[in-house]
């Protein structure tokens, strides 16, 4: 993933990119002429010694890709007057915690090749917790030590929530369990890693309709405003750049039906 990233950037510029900021307050002025410079965005950044510094920046447009819940605490501005966000429904999320885990190859009793397994939910009552394992070496042999298998096991989500959210000891122990179960591992792994992703993804329930139609009401009532990402979308990270190239077409014919083109 760092590699797509590292490309992307490549291609923007690093001198056009503003790392490590966090967006404030957006505002929009545009009032029916030209929509050049419109935008007036105030955001948070660090300096050299880690002081906040408070900074605003002038765009044509812009493209929101922040999850709503973040979008929610920012303040926005339309012709100087507040614009709510009071319409934007509650998104509900759901919590994941990822736990990677290295066995040496030779407590593996069933080191099953392919790219991992889905745990269907009527396994919970054989004993089986986790969502899923990818084998992360499998796929990609240089993650791990040659002597060693490396496993990527997903815990939580709308099936156990509050298990996403347990303690390193007890996370470490269902994955112990679900991976000897599976795979005869023995003993315990030689390497941990975990990462807790509180709002790890919006939940796309029956009435996620309402939080469809508030992104359309927002781009409607701001001229030059775009929201792409996986809460529009789909989850993936294919359909949230899918969704990115989209806004982004979006805003080139927005800007091109504004500006009065010389004869
Ligand atoms: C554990 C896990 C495993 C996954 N595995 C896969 C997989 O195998 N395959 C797959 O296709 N998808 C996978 N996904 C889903 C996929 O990664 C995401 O849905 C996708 O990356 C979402 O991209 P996004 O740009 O819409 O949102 P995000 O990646 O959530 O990006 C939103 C960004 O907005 C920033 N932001 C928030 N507030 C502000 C602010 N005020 N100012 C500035 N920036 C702000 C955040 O810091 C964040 O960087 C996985 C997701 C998780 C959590």
């Amino acid at each position: 993933m760092q590699t797509l990233t590292d490309k992307l950037s490549e291609e923007v510029g690093i001198d056009n990119l503003k790392l490590n900021s966090k967006v404030l307050s957006l505002s929009c002025s545009f009032d029916g002429s030209s929509p050049l410079s419109s935008w007036s965005i105030s955001y948070a950044a660090h300096d050299a010694d880690n002081m906040e510094l408070k900074k605003d920046q002038i765009f044509d447009a812009v493209i929101m890709t922040a999850p709503l819940c973040n979008v929610q605490d920012m303040k926005f501005t339309k012709a100087r007057n507040p614009f709510l966000l009071d319409f934007l429904p509650k998104v509900n999320y759901l919590p994941l915690s990822v736990l990677i885990t290295s066995f040496k190859k030779d407590k593996v009793k069933r080191p099953l090749e392919g790219f991992g397994i889905l745990v269907p939910s009527k396994e919970q009552k054989n004993g089986l917790k986790t969502l899923g394992t990818l084998f992360s070496s499998m796929m990609f042999p240089d993650r791990a030590p040659s002597d060693q298998y490396l496993y990527t096991t997903f815990i939580g989500g709308s099936r156990n929530k509050d298990l996403a959210g347990a303690s390193l000891d007890e996370l470490k122990q269902v994955v112990t369990s679900d991976l000897r179960k599976l795979l005869g591992t023995e003993g315990k792994p030689v390497f941990v890693k975990h990462i807790y992703w509180r709002n790890a993804f919006p939940l796309y329930g029956l009435d996620y309709n309402l939080v469809l139609e508030a992104i359309d009401k927002m781009e409607e009532d701001l001229p030059g405003f775009f929201y792409a990402g996986n809460h529009r979308d789909g989850l993936s990270v294919g359909k949230s750049i899918t969704s990115g190239s989209k806004a982004a077409d979006h805003v080139v014919s927005y800007l091109n039906s504004h500006i009065k083109q010389d004869p």
